[in-house]
Protein backbone atom coordinates (compact mmCIF):
# COMPACT_ATOMS: atom_id res chain seq x y z
CA UNK A 1 0.00 0.00 0.00
CA UNK A 2 1.52 3.45 -0.88
CA UNK A 3 1.79 5.16 2.70
CA UNK A 4 1.77 7.94 2.89
CA UNK A 5 -0.60 8.88 0.48
CA UNK A 6 0.55 11.89 -1.79
CA UNK A 7 -0.56 15.15 -1.37
CA UNK A 8 -3.14 16.94 -3.99
CA UNK A 9 -2.64 20.25 -4.03
CA UNK A 10 -2.59 23.36 -6.48
CA UNK A 11 1.71 22.50 -7.07
CA UNK A 12 0.75 19.02 -8.22
CA UNK A 13 -1.37 19.93 -10.33
CA UNK A 14 0.85 22.45 -12.18
CA UNK A 15 3.29 20.26 -12.86
CA UNK A 16 1.16 17.37 -13.58
CA UNK A 17 -0.23 19.48 -16.44
CA UNK A 18 3.22 20.82 -17.66
CA UNK A 19 4.69 17.07 -17.98
CA UNK A 20 0.70 15.95 -19.58
CA UNK A 21 1.38 18.53 -21.81
CA UNK A 22 5.21 17.83 -23.20
CA UNK A 23 4.67 13.74 -22.77
CA UNK A 24 1.54 12.67 -23.24
CA UNK A 25 -0.01 9.55 -21.50
CA UNK A 26 -0.80 6.06 -22.32
CA UNK A 27 -4.41 6.42 -21.28
CA UNK A 28 -6.60 10.20 -20.96
CA UNK A 29 -9.27 9.81 -19.22
CA UNK A 30 -12.14 12.36 -19.41
CA UNK A 31 -14.81 13.05 -16.97
CA UNK A 32 -13.91 12.78 -12.60
CA UNK A 33 -16.87 11.15 -11.58
CA UNK A 34 -16.63 7.72 -10.11
CA UNK A 35 -16.66 6.30 -13.30
CA UNK A 36 -13.85 8.33 -14.85
CA UNK A 37 -12.27 8.06 -11.13
CA UNK A 38 -12.41 3.98 -10.77
CA UNK A 39 -10.94 3.75 -14.73
CA UNK A 40 -8.37 5.62 -13.50
CA UNK A 41 -7.34 3.77 -10.73
CA UNK A 42 -7.68 0.82 -12.93
CA UNK A 43 -5.25 1.49 -15.49
CA UNK A 44 -2.72 3.03 -13.31
CA UNK A 45 -2.46 0.34 -10.89
CA UNK A 46 -1.79 -1.83 -14.43
CA UNK A 47 1.29 -0.40 -15.01
CA UNK A 48 0.03 2.50 -17.47
CA UNK A 49 0.67 6.32 -17.35
CA UNK A 50 -2.44 7.82 -16.70
CA UNK A 51 -4.14 11.40 -16.62
CA UNK A 52 -8.23 12.30 -15.88
CA UNK A 53 -9.23 15.98 -16.68
CA UNK A 54 -12.42 17.47 -14.89
CA UNK A 55 -14.20 20.33 -16.28
CA UNK A 56 -14.76 21.22 -12.71
CA UNK A 57 -13.91 19.46 -9.58
CA UNK A 58 -14.03 15.73 -8.57
CA UNK A 59 -17.52 14.53 -8.43
CA UNK A 60 -18.87 17.62 -10.18
CA UNK A 61 -21.24 16.18 -11.94
CA UNK A 62 -24.05 13.19 -10.75
CA UNK A 63 -21.59 11.21 -8.40
CA UNK A 64 -22.13 13.47 -5.71
CA UNK A 65 -26.44 13.93 -5.98
CA UNK A 66 -26.77 10.04 -5.45
CA UNK A 67 -28.80 8.55 -2.74
CA UNK A 68 -25.05 7.07 -1.66
CA UNK A 69 -26.07 3.90 -1.65
CA UNK A 70 -24.17 0.83 -2.43
CA UNK A 71 -26.71 -1.18 -2.55
CA UNK A 72 -27.02 -4.96 -3.30
CA UNK A 73 -29.67 -4.56 -6.22
CA UNK A 74 -33.30 -5.39 -4.55
CA UNK A 75 -35.26 -3.99 -7.19
CA UNK A 76 -33.22 -5.38 -10.27
CA UNK A 77 -34.36 -8.69 -8.24
CA UNK A 78 -37.71 -7.11 -8.28
CA UNK A 79 -37.54 -6.73 -11.88
CA UNK A 80 -36.24 -10.58 -12.47
CA UNK A 81 -32.03 -8.79 -13.84
CA UNK A 82 -30.43 -11.60 -11.30
CA UNK A 83 -26.78 -10.99 -13.46
CA UNK A 84 -26.74 -7.35 -11.90
CA UNK A 85 -28.46 -8.17 -8.95
CA UNK A 86 -25.39 -10.43 -8.07
CA UNK A 87 -22.84 -8.12 -9.49
CA UNK A 88 -23.85 -5.45 -7.45
CA UNK A 89 -24.15 -7.57 -4.40
CA UNK A 90 -20.38 -8.73 -5.09
CA UNK A 91 -19.28 -5.00 -5.61
CA UNK A 92 -21.02 -3.92 -2.42
CA UNK A 93 -19.15 -7.05 -0.61
CA UNK A 94 -15.96 -5.85 -1.80
CA UNK A 95 -16.41 -2.11 -0.94
CA UNK A 96 -17.18 -3.10 2.79
CA UNK A 97 -14.54 -5.63 3.24
CA UNK A 98 -11.89 -4.68 1.27
CA UNK A 99 -11.61 -1.76 -0.46
CA UNK A 100 -13.35 1.24 1.04
CA UNK A 101 -14.58 -0.45 4.64
CA UNK A 102 -14.45 3.17 6.16
CA UNK A 103 -16.56 4.78 3.69
CA UNK A 104 -19.31 2.41 3.48
CA UNK A 105 -21.46 1.40 6.83
CA UNK A 106 -24.19 -1.59 6.88
CA UNK A 107 -27.78 0.69 7.44
CA UNK A 108 -30.87 -0.98 8.43
CA UNK A 109 -33.85 -0.56 6.31
CA UNK A 110 -37.29 -0.73 7.47
CA UNK A 111 -41.10 -1.55 5.57
CA UNK A 112 -43.28 -0.55 7.71
CA UNK A 113 -46.68 -2.55 8.33
CA UNK A 114 -48.39 0.56 7.26
CA UNK A 115 -47.34 0.04 4.47
CA UNK A 116 -49.82 -2.70 3.30
CA UNK A 117 -49.72 -6.29 2.96
CA UNK A 118 -48.61 -6.33 -0.84
CA UNK A 119 -45.83 -4.44 0.12
CA UNK A 120 -44.57 -5.86 3.01
CA UNK A 121 -44.89 -9.60 1.51
CA UNK A 122 -42.76 -8.18 -1.85
CA UNK A 123 -40.39 -6.85 0.88
CA UNK A 124 -39.87 -10.24 2.80
CA UNK A 125 -39.66 -12.43 -0.85
CA UNK A 126 -37.25 -9.30 -2.40
CA UNK A 127 -34.90 -9.18 0.71
CA UNK A 128 -34.69 -12.71 1.36
CA UNK A 129 -34.33 -13.67 -2.10
CA UNK A 130 -31.04 -10.76 -1.68
CA UNK A 131 -29.83 -12.21 1.08
CA UNK A 132 -29.42 -16.07 -0.68
CA UNK A 133 -28.26 -14.12 -3.24
CA UNK A 134 -25.40 -12.47 -1.13
CA UNK A 135 -24.31 -16.06 0.62
CA UNK A 136 -23.27 -17.24 -2.14
CA UNK A 137 -20.61 -14.27 -3.15
CA UNK A 138 -16.58 -14.27 -1.44
CA UNK A 139 -17.25 -12.18 1.70
CA UNK A 140 -21.35 -11.53 1.48
CA UNK A 141 -22.44 -13.68 4.16
CA UNK A 142 -20.62 -12.03 6.70
CA UNK A 143 -20.93 -8.34 4.88
CA UNK A 144 -24.61 -7.60 6.34
CA UNK A 145 -27.01 -9.08 8.83
CA UNK A 146 -30.08 -11.30 6.93
CA UNK A 147 -33.57 -9.61 6.60
CA UNK A 148 -36.12 -10.27 9.05
CA UNK A 149 -39.73 -9.09 10.95
CA UNK A 150 -39.55 -6.91 13.61
CA UNK A 151 -42.28 -5.98 16.07
CA UNK A 152 -43.52 -2.12 17.06
CA UNK A 153 -40.79 -1.82 19.74
CA UNK A 154 -38.16 -2.57 17.54
CA UNK A 155 -39.35 -0.61 14.61
CA UNK A 156 -39.83 2.59 16.55
CA UNK A 157 -36.39 1.96 18.01
CA UNK A 158 -35.53 2.03 14.94
CA UNK A 159 -37.42 4.66 13.91
CA UNK A 160 -39.26 6.46 16.64
CA UNK A 161 -41.08 9.48 14.25
CA UNK A 162 -43.33 6.13 13.03
CA UNK A 163 -46.86 5.73 12.68
CA UNK A 164 -48.63 4.21 16.16
CA UNK A 165 -50.58 1.98 13.69
CA UNK A 166 -47.27 0.32 12.59
CA UNK A 167 -47.65 -3.03 13.62
CA UNK A 168 -43.91 -3.77 13.10
CA UNK A 169 -42.18 -4.24 9.81
CA UNK A 170 -39.61 -5.84 8.05
CA UNK A 171 -35.99 -4.90 8.03
CA UNK A 172 -33.52 -5.37 5.48
CA UNK A 173 -29.79 -4.03 5.31
CA UNK A 174 -27.65 -2.76 2.38
CA UNK A 175 -24.68 -0.05 2.21
CA UNK A 176 -24.81 3.26 3.08
CA UNK A 177 -22.01 5.31 2.06
CA UNK A 178 -20.77 8.23 3.93
CA UNK A 179 -20.47 10.58 1.23
CA UNK A 180 -19.98 9.73 -2.55
CA UNK A 181 -17.86 12.77 -3.28
CA UNK A 182 -15.64 11.45 -0.87
CA UNK A 183 -15.97 8.20 -2.52
CA UNK A 184 -14.93 9.40 -6.02
CA UNK A 185 -11.98 11.39 -3.84
CA UNK A 186 -10.48 8.15 -2.48
CA UNK A 187 -10.64 6.88 -5.83
CA UNK A 188 -8.65 9.70 -7.53
CA UNK A 189 -6.28 9.92 -4.94
CA UNK A 190 -5.45 6.48 -4.83
CA UNK A 191 -5.31 6.43 -8.86
CA UNK A 192 -2.96 9.09 -8.29
CA UNK A 193 -0.54 6.95 -5.65
CA UNK A 194 0.03 4.77 -8.80
CA UNK A 195 0.99 7.89 -10.45
CA UNK A 196 -2.11 9.48 -12.14
CA UNK A 197 -2.27 12.93 -12.93
CA UNK A 198 -5.30 14.03 -11.35
CA UNK A 199 -6.32 17.48 -13.23
CA UNK A 200 -9.16 19.35 -12.26
CA UNK A 201 -10.77 22.68 -14.50
CA UNK A 202 -9.90 20.87 -17.35
CA UNK A 203 -11.70 20.63 -20.07
CA UNK A 204 -11.89 18.79 -22.93
CA UNK A 205 -13.07 20.22 -26.22
CA UNK A 206 -12.45 17.39 -28.83
CA UNK A 207 -11.45 14.14 -28.73
CA UNK A 208 -9.39 11.76 -31.09
CA UNK A 209 -7.40 8.44 -31.25
CA UNK A 210 -4.18 9.75 -30.29
CA UNK A 211 -5.29 12.54 -27.72
CA UNK A 212 -7.48 15.09 -27.32
CA UNK A 213 -7.54 18.74 -27.03
CA UNK A 214 -7.85 20.34 -23.43
CA UNK A 215 -8.55 23.78 -22.20
CA UNK A 216 -7.56 24.49 -18.50
CA UNK A 217 -9.73 26.55 -17.22
CA UNK A 218 -7.76 27.81 -13.59
CA UNK A 219 -5.81 30.52 -14.23
CA UNK A 220 -2.79 30.77 -11.50
CA UNK A 221 -2.58 33.82 -9.77
CA UNK A 222 -6.10 34.23 -9.52
CA UNK A 223 -8.25 34.83 -5.78
CA UNK A 224 -8.11 30.83 -4.68
CA UNK A 225 -12.36 31.74 -4.66
CA UNK A 226 -12.72 32.41 -8.59
CA UNK A 227 -11.50 28.97 -10.10
CA UNK A 228 -13.21 29.45 -13.65
CA UNK A 229 -11.73 32.86 -15.88
CA UNK A 230 -14.35 34.70 -16.73
CA UNK A 231 -13.41 36.19 -20.16
CA UNK A 232 -13.28 33.27 -23.48
CA UNK A 233 -11.33 29.73 -22.69
CA UNK A 234 -8.36 30.41 -25.67
CA UNK A 235 -4.72 31.64 -25.60
CA UNK A 236 -2.60 30.17 -23.50
CA UNK A 237 -5.60 27.89 -21.74
CA UNK A 238 -6.08 25.79 -25.12
CA UNK A 239 -3.99 22.63 -25.62
CA UNK A 240 -3.32 19.34 -27.29
CA UNK A 241 -2.29 16.10 -25.62
CA UNK A 242 -1.40 12.93 -26.82
CA UNK A 243 -2.69 9.75 -25.56
CA UNK A 244 -2.59 5.90 -26.89
CA UNK A 245 -6.20 5.80 -25.99
CA UNK A 246 -8.89 7.95 -24.75
CA UNK A 247 -11.44 7.05 -22.52
CA UNK A 248 -14.45 9.56 -22.54
CA UNK A 249 -16.51 8.94 -18.75
CA UNK A 250 -18.67 12.31 -19.42
CA UNK A 251 -21.83 10.37 -17.65
CA UNK A 252 -24.93 12.31 -19.10
CA UNK A 253 -22.61 14.62 -20.83
CA UNK A 254 -20.97 11.54 -22.57
CA UNK A 255 -22.83 12.57 -26.11
CA UNK A 256 -21.13 16.04 -26.79
CA UNK A 257 -17.91 14.42 -27.73
CA UNK A 258 -18.29 11.76 -29.10
CA UNK A 259 -21.09 10.47 -31.42
CA UNK A 260 -23.51 7.33 -30.93
CA UNK A 261 -24.20 7.11 -28.05
CA UNK A 262 -27.81 6.84 -27.22
CA UNK A 263 -28.51 8.54 -23.44
CA UNK A 264 -32.25 9.39 -21.86
CA UNK A 265 -31.24 11.23 -18.32
CA UNK A 266 -33.59 11.21 -15.81
CA UNK A 267 -33.59 13.08 -12.64
CA UNK A 268 -33.67 11.84 -9.10
CA UNK A 269 -34.28 14.02 -6.30
CA UNK A 270 -33.55 14.41 -2.82
CA UNK A 271 -35.41 16.65 0.41
CA UNK A 272 -32.82 17.13 3.23
CA UNK A 273 -34.52 17.75 6.51
CA UNK A 274 -33.33 17.81 10.21
CA UNK A 275 -32.97 14.10 11.59
CA UNK A 276 -34.97 15.10 14.60
CA UNK A 277 -38.08 15.77 12.99
CA UNK A 278 -38.37 11.98 12.17
CA UNK A 279 -36.60 11.13 15.91
CA UNK A 280 -32.98 10.70 14.80
CA UNK A 281 -33.48 7.28 13.40
CA UNK A 282 -31.28 4.34 13.09
CA UNK A 283 -32.45 3.05 10.15
CA UNK A 284 -34.16 4.22 6.27
CA UNK A 285 -37.96 4.32 6.55
CA UNK A 286 -39.28 2.35 3.34
CA UNK A 287 -42.37 3.34 1.86
CA UNK A 288 -43.12 1.85 -1.29
CA UNK A 289 -44.55 4.73 -4.09
CA UNK A 290 -48.31 5.03 -4.82
CA UNK A 291 -48.91 2.55 -7.92
CA UNK A 292 -45.69 0.69 -7.50
CA UNK A 293 -44.37 -2.48 -6.11
CA UNK A 294 -40.42 -1.99 -6.97
CA UNK A 295 -39.76 2.20 -6.35
CA UNK A 296 -39.83 3.46 -2.69
CA UNK A 297 -39.38 6.02 -1.03
CA UNK A 298 -36.27 6.27 1.53
CA UNK A 299 -35.95 8.71 4.21
CA UNK A 300 -31.97 8.47 4.62
CA UNK A 301 -30.39 8.97 7.84
CA UNK A 302 -27.06 11.11 7.64
CA UNK A 303 -23.93 10.77 10.16
CA UNK A 304 -24.02 14.78 10.49
CA UNK A 305 -27.92 15.51 11.75
CA UNK A 306 -29.50 15.47 8.43
CA UNK A 307 -31.93 13.04 6.84
CA UNK A 308 -32.23 13.05 2.84
CA UNK A 309 -35.77 11.79 1.45
CA UNK A 310 -35.36 10.71 -2.08
CA UNK A 311 -35.70 9.62 -4.63
CA UNK A 312 -37.60 10.87 -7.61
CA UNK A 313 -37.49 9.16 -11.52
CA UNK A 314 -37.82 12.01 -13.98
CA UNK A 315 -37.55 11.92 -17.84
CA UNK A 316 -35.42 15.06 -18.72
CA UNK A 317 -35.52 16.00 -22.36
CA UNK A 318 -33.41 18.43 -24.05
CA UNK A 319 -29.42 19.49 -24.03
CA UNK A 320 -28.06 19.67 -20.82
CA UNK A 321 -25.92 22.59 -19.12
CA UNK A 322 -23.11 22.64 -16.47
CA UNK A 323 -25.21 24.16 -14.27
CA UNK A 324 -26.99 21.63 -11.09
CA UNK A 325 -30.09 20.27 -11.72
CA UNK A 326 -32.79 21.27 -9.00
CA UNK A 327 -36.28 19.03 -8.16
CA UNK A 328 -39.17 20.77 -9.45
CA UNK A 329 -42.37 21.00 -7.48
CA UNK A 330 -43.85 17.86 -8.06
CA UNK A 331 -41.27 16.30 -7.18
CA UNK A 332 -40.77 17.61 -3.47
CA UNK A 333 -44.75 16.98 -3.34
CA UNK A 334 -44.35 12.93 -4.01
CA UNK A 335 -41.84 12.75 -1.55
CA UNK A 336 -43.34 14.54 0.85
CA UNK A 337 -46.20 12.80 0.59
CA UNK A 338 -44.90 9.20 0.14
CA UNK A 339 -43.01 9.38 3.43
CA UNK A 340 -45.72 11.40 5.47
CA UNK A 341 -47.68 7.83 4.65
CA UNK A 342 -45.36 6.48 7.28
CA UNK A 343 -44.66 9.37 10.05
CA UNK A 344 -46.75 10.25 13.01
CA UNK A 345 -46.16 14.03 12.67
CA UNK A 346 -46.64 14.66 8.81
CA UNK A 347 -43.71 16.74 7.49
CA UNK A 348 -44.56 20.24 5.80
CA UNK A 349 -42.89 22.32 3.66
CA UNK A 350 -41.36 24.27 6.03
CA UNK A 351 -39.39 21.79 7.14
CA UNK A 352 -37.55 21.37 4.26
CA UNK A 353 -33.98 22.59 5.06
CA UNK A 354 -32.71 21.72 1.35
CA UNK A 355 -32.73 19.64 -1.65
CA UNK A 356 -30.60 18.48 -4.30
CA UNK A 357 -30.99 16.28 -7.84
CA UNK A 358 -28.79 14.50 -10.28
CA UNK A 359 -28.63 13.33 -13.81
CA UNK A 360 -28.66 9.39 -13.84
CA UNK A 361 -27.25 8.55 -17.19
CA UNK A 362 -29.47 6.30 -18.54
CA UNK A 363 -28.37 4.16 -21.76
CA UNK A 364 -31.64 4.11 -24.26
CA UNK A 365 -32.67 0.85 -25.14
CA UNK A 366 -34.46 -0.48 -22.14
CA UNK A 367 -38.15 -0.93 -21.91
CA UNK A 368 -39.94 2.13 -23.41
CA UNK A 369 -42.72 2.62 -20.60
CA UNK A 370 -40.28 5.40 -18.31
CA UNK A 371 -37.62 6.08 -17.82
CA UNK A 372 -37.41 3.77 -13.99
CA UNK A 373 -37.66 0.80 -16.49
CA UNK A 374 -34.32 2.02 -18.50
CA UNK A 375 -31.73 0.34 -17.93
CA UNK A 376 -28.83 0.71 -14.97
CA UNK A 377 -26.67 -1.35 -16.94
CA UNK A 378 -23.45 0.58 -18.33
CA UNK A 379 -22.55 0.67 -22.35
CA UNK A 380 -18.63 1.00 -23.20
CA UNK A 381 -18.05 1.46 -26.96
CA UNK A 382 -15.61 2.89 -29.32
CA UNK A 383 -16.61 5.31 -31.80
CA UNK A 384 -15.06 5.51 -35.79
CA UNK A 385 -12.16 8.15 -34.00
CA UNK A 386 -11.15 5.38 -31.82
CA UNK A 387 -12.43 6.87 -28.60
CA UNK A 388 -13.40 4.47 -26.00
CA UNK A 389 -16.86 5.62 -24.46
CA UNK A 390 -18.12 3.97 -20.96
CA UNK A 391 -21.40 5.35 -19.75
CA UNK A 392 -24.50 4.20 -17.58
CA UNK A 393 -24.23 1.72 -14.54
CA UNK A 394 -24.41 3.15 -11.04
CA UNK A 395 -22.04 3.85 -8.04
CA UNK A 396 -22.70 0.46 -7.38
CA UNK A 397 -20.62 -1.13 -9.82
CA UNK A 398 -17.91 1.63 -10.80
CA UNK A 399 -15.16 -1.00 -9.95
CA UNK A 400 -16.64 -3.55 -12.16
CA UNK A 401 -17.41 -1.39 -15.04
CA UNK A 402 -13.45 0.01 -14.81
CA UNK A 403 -12.18 -3.45 -15.34
CA UNK A 404 -14.37 -3.96 -18.28
CA UNK A 405 -13.45 -0.97 -19.63
CA UNK A 406 -9.41 -1.19 -18.95
CA UNK A 407 -9.26 -5.22 -20.68
CA UNK A 408 -10.84 -3.40 -23.68
CA UNK A 409 -7.94 -0.47 -23.34
CA UNK A 410 -5.57 -3.38 -22.73
CA UNK A 411 -6.24 -5.25 -25.87
CA UNK A 412 -6.03 -1.70 -27.86
CA UNK A 413 -2.64 -1.42 -26.52
CA UNK A 414 -2.01 -4.86 -27.16
CA UNK A 415 -0.61 -5.11 -23.56
CA UNK A 416 -1.11 -7.51 -20.51
CA UNK A 417 -1.44 -6.73 -17.21
CA UNK A 418 -4.15 -8.14 -14.68
CA UNK A 419 -6.83 -5.61 -12.94
CA UNK A 420 -5.74 -5.64 -9.60
CA UNK A 421 -8.72 -3.41 -8.10
CA UNK A 422 -10.47 -6.64 -6.47
CA UNK A 423 -7.64 -5.80 -3.63
CA UNK A 424 -6.73 -2.55 -3.68
CA UNK A 425 -7.61 -0.82 -0.82
CA UNK A 426 -8.16 2.96 -1.13
CA UNK A 427 -6.63 5.66 0.63
CA UNK A 428 -8.00 5.71 4.58
CA UNK A 429 -9.37 1.64 4.17
CA UNK A 430 -8.20 -0.11 7.00
CA UNK A 431 -9.56 -3.25 9.18
CA UNK A 432 -12.43 -2.66 11.54
CA UNK A 433 -9.90 -3.38 14.03
CA UNK A 434 -7.49 -0.65 12.60
CA UNK A 435 -10.20 1.89 12.68
CA UNK A 436 -11.03 1.46 16.00
CA UNK A 437 -7.97 1.70 17.86
CA UNK A 438 -7.72 5.22 15.78
CA UNK A 439 -6.91 8.29 18.32
CA UNK A 440 -9.37 10.38 16.71
CA UNK A 441 -13.06 11.61 16.42
CA UNK A 442 -15.38 9.10 15.08
CA UNK A 443 -17.08 11.68 12.58
CA UNK A 444 -13.60 11.90 11.25
CA UNK A 445 -12.88 8.14 10.99
CA UNK A 446 -16.07 7.71 9.28
CA UNK A 447 -14.78 10.23 6.82
CA UNK A 448 -11.61 9.69 6.77
CA UNK A 449 -10.61 6.11 7.92
CA UNK A 450 -7.30 6.04 8.87
CA UNK A 451 -6.22 9.61 7.43
CA UNK A 452 -8.48 10.78 10.56
CA UNK A 453 -5.72 11.02 12.91
CA UNK A 454 -3.25 13.24 10.17
CA UNK A 455 -6.58 15.51 9.53
CA UNK A 456 -6.81 16.17 13.23
CA UNK A 457 -2.75 17.00 13.10
CA UNK A 458 -3.00 19.57 9.83
CA UNK A 459 -5.79 21.58 11.84
CA UNK A 460 -3.50 24.22 13.59
CA UNK A 461 -4.71 25.71 17.03
CA UNK A 462 -8.75 25.71 15.57
CA UNK A 463 -8.74 23.28 13.73
CA UNK A 464 -11.33 21.27 15.86
CA UNK A 465 -13.40 23.96 16.03
CA UNK A 466 -16.43 23.18 14.07
CA UNK A 467 -17.35 25.42 10.91
CA UNK A 468 -20.89 25.49 11.44
CA UNK A 469 -21.97 25.27 15.02
CA UNK A 470 -24.59 22.31 14.82
CA UNK A 471 -22.58 20.42 12.22
CA UNK A 472 -20.20 18.11 13.21
CA UNK A 473 -17.30 19.21 10.03
CA UNK A 474 -14.36 20.61 11.57
CA UNK A 475 -11.94 23.63 10.62
CA UNK A 476 -9.00 20.87 10.15
CA UNK A 477 -11.26 18.89 7.40
CA UNK A 478 -10.91 22.02 5.24
CA UNK A 479 -7.46 22.23 5.63
CA UNK A 480 -6.94 19.29 4.90
CA UNK A 481 -8.64 19.72 1.94
CA UNK A 482 -6.79 22.37 0.47
CA UNK A 483 -3.62 20.65 1.24
CA UNK A 484 -4.17 16.94 0.33
CA UNK A 485 -7.33 16.88 -1.88
CA UNK A 486 -6.91 19.25 -4.56
CA UNK A 487 -9.56 21.93 -3.19
CA UNK A 488 -9.31 24.68 -5.34
CA UNK A 489 -12.18 27.25 -4.24
CA UNK A 490 -14.64 27.71 -1.49
CA UNK A 491 -16.93 25.74 -3.69
CA UNK A 492 -15.11 22.53 -3.85
CA UNK A 493 -14.78 22.80 -0.07
CA UNK A 494 -18.21 23.53 1.16
CA UNK A 495 -20.07 21.37 -1.89
CA UNK A 496 -17.57 18.34 -2.49
CA UNK A 497 -15.19 17.93 0.33
CA UNK A 498 -17.72 18.57 3.00
CA UNK A 499 -21.64 18.44 1.98
CA UNK A 500 -22.30 21.73 4.39
CA UNK A 501 -23.51 23.32 1.07
CA UNK A 502 -26.56 21.13 0.71
CA UNK A 503 -28.05 22.99 3.59
CA UNK A 504 -27.87 26.91 2.06
CA UNK A 505 -28.01 28.55 5.40
CA UNK A 506 -25.37 26.33 6.78
CA UNK A 507 -23.35 27.33 3.64
CA UNK A 508 -24.29 30.64 4.40
CA UNK A 509 -22.92 30.42 7.55
CA UNK A 510 -19.94 28.48 6.31
CA UNK A 511 -18.35 30.55 3.70
CA UNK A 512 -16.26 32.93 5.50
CA UNK A 513 -14.79 30.27 7.50
CA UNK A 514 -13.87 28.36 4.04
CA UNK A 515 -12.73 31.67 1.98
CA UNK A 516 -10.19 32.32 5.39
CA UNK A 517 -8.93 28.79 5.41
CA UNK A 518 -8.09 29.44 1.10
CA UNK A 519 -6.86 32.76 1.63
CA UNK A 520 -4.18 31.31 4.08
CA UNK A 521 -3.25 28.28 2.27
CA UNK A 522 -3.11 29.39 -1.02
CA UNK A 523 -0.28 29.06 -2.96
CA UNK A 524 -0.88 29.56 -6.66
C1 LIG B 1 -30.46 10.90 -7.95
C2 LIG B 1 -29.56 9.74 -8.17
C3 LIG B 1 -29.38 8.80 -7.18
C4 LIG B 1 -28.51 7.73 -7.37
N1 LIG B 1 -28.29 6.88 -6.35
C5 LIG B 1 -27.41 5.87 -6.50
C6 LIG B 1 -27.12 5.04 -5.42
O1 LIG B 1 -27.61 5.23 -4.30
N2 LIG B 1 -26.25 4.03 -5.63
C7 LIG B 1 -25.68 3.80 -6.84
O2 LIG B 1 -24.94 2.84 -6.97
N3 LIG B 1 -25.90 4.61 -7.90
C8 LIG B 1 -26.76 5.66 -7.75
N4 LIG B 1 -26.99 6.51 -8.78
C9 LIG B 1 -26.26 6.35 -10.03
C10 LIG B 1 -24.85 6.96 -9.96
O3 LIG B 1 -24.87 8.13 -9.18
C11 LIG B 1 -24.34 7.28 -11.35
O4 LIG B 1 -24.47 6.15 -12.17
C12 LIG B 1 -22.86 7.69 -11.32
O5 LIG B 1 -22.62 8.67 -10.35
C13 LIG B 1 -22.43 8.21 -12.68
O6 LIG B 1 -21.09 8.57 -12.57
P1 LIG B 1 -20.27 9.07 -13.83
O7 LIG B 1 -18.88 9.22 -13.40
O8 LIG B 1 -20.53 8.18 -14.99
O9 LIG B 1 -20.92 10.48 -14.18
P2 LIG B 1 -20.64 11.89 -13.47
O10 LIG B 1 -20.51 11.75 -12.02
O11 LIG B 1 -21.67 12.84 -13.97
O12 LIG B 1 -19.22 12.30 -14.01
C14 LIG B 1 -19.01 12.83 -15.29
C15 LIG B 1 -18.04 13.98 -15.14
O13 LIG B 1 -17.60 14.40 -16.43
C16 LIG B 1 -17.35 15.79 -16.35
N5 LIG B 1 -17.33 16.33 -17.71
C17 LIG B 1 -18.38 16.47 -18.55
N6 LIG B 1 -17.96 16.96 -19.73
C18 LIG B 1 -16.61 17.12 -19.63
C19 LIG B 1 -15.61 17.60 -20.53
N7 LIG B 1 -15.91 18.00 -21.77
N8 LIG B 1 -14.31 17.63 -20.11
C20 LIG B 1 -13.98 17.23 -18.84
N9 LIG B 1 -14.91 16.79 -17.96
C21 LIG B 1 -16.20 16.72 -18.35
C22 LIG B 1 -18.48 16.31 -15.49
O14 LIG B 1 -18.18 17.57 -14.91
C23 LIG B 1 -18.64 15.20 -14.46
O15 LIG B 1 -17.94 15.47 -13.26
C24 LIG B 1 -27.85 7.59 -8.61
C25 LIG B 1 -28.04 8.53 -9.62
C26 LIG B 1 -28.88 9.60 -9.39
C27 LIG B 1 -29.04 10.64 -10.45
Amino acid sequence: MPVPWPSLDATRRSSDLDSLRRRGVDVLVVGGGVTGAGIALDAASRGLRVALVERGDLAQGTSRWSSKLVHGGLRYLAHGDLGLARDSARERAILMTRTAPHLVRPLPFLIPSTAGRAAVALGRLGTGAGDVLRAGLPGGFASLPRARWVDQDRARRLVPGLRPQARGGVVFWDGQLIDDARLVLGLARTAAAYGAAILTRVQATSLGADGAELVDRWSPGQPSGRAEPSGPLTGVHQFSVEARVVVNATGVWAGELTSGVSLRPSRGSHLVVPSNLLGSPQAALTVPLAGSTSRYVFALPQLDGRTYIGITDEPVQGPIGEEDPSPDASEVEVLLETINTALARPLQPGDIAGSFAGLRPLVAGGRPSGSADLSRRHLITRDRAGVLTITGGKLTTYRAMAEEALDVVMAILGQEAACRTRRLPLVGAGTPQRLAGLDADSWLVARYGTEAETVAAEGGPDGAERVVSHLPVTVSELRYAVRHELALGVEDLLDRRTRIGLVPKDRAAALPVAEQVLAELSTV
